[in-house]
């Protein structure tokens, strides 16, 4: 019982330092955004509704029981339905990041990307974190159609970015899914400063030798 409570205790204090990592470096703003961690019995915590990831207070997040219901701390996120569509997909996944981060926001509204991966190969590392990159179409904030449409790509991907709004990740670990998103980020930002410019992306034999996560 004890190691238990160790476990959840350490991941509500590590989801408020990453949330306040993030906002402080303006990957995320106002009270936009959340943050999901699947303990190892199944629970899951989230962050609440209206909450600045800025200034989490860790003993108020939401808990979800193992089968999805809240059962303690703030209101969960409107958005809890996102990360529950992937952890529903991906078994092995420990933790969700979404944002309204500029950059891949930028991108997600752009015309003519490729919905099946929108960002080119451009280095090793978003190679290596993120691979490939699904555009969900656009539906309006709590429509059941979005979580369908996120359910679908989320069972081959643990990146996918939600069009005219942002992107959500799903690693292991929550540092793992942190990493991820900041480098899509990043990556985003690349595709911005690189766009109408002749590009040289890595090809497709160099992307291949790499082991994406
Ligand atoms: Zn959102």
């Amino acid at each position: 019982m004890t190691a238990i409570l160790s476990e959840e205790t350490k991941m509500r204090d590590q989801i408020a330092s990453v949330g306040k990592s993030l906002f402080d470096r303006g990957l995320t703003f106002g009270s936009t955004g959340n943050i999901s961690a699947r303990l190892t019995t199944g629970e899951m915590l989230m962050t609440p509704t209206n909450a600045s990831l800025g200034s989490l207070e860790p003993e108020r997040l939401s808990r979800f029981s193992a089968e999805g219901v809240w059962e303690s701390g703030d209101n969960p996120t409107k958005e809890a339905f996102l990360h529950q569509c992937m952890y529903c997909r991906r078994t092995m996944s420990g933790a969700v990041v979404h944002l309204h981060s500029t950059h891949a926001v930028a991108v997600s509204i752009l015309d003519g990307i490729d919905p099946d991966d929108v960002l080119p190969p451009l280095t090793a590392y978003y190679v290596m974190r993120v691979g490939t990159l699904p555009l969900v179409p656009y539906y309006p904030p709590g429509d059941a159609s979005l979580a369908e449409a996120v359910a679908e790509k989320a069972a081959d991907n643990h990146a996918v970015l939600l069009a005219n709004h942002g992107p959500v990740v799903a690693g292991k670990t929550l540092l793992d899914a942190q990493y991820a998103t900041e480098e899509l980020e990043e990556t985003a930002k690349l595709f911005l400063l690189l766009y109408g410019k002749p590009v040289r992306p890595l090809t497709p034999a160099q992307a291949a030798g790499l082991n994406a996560s």
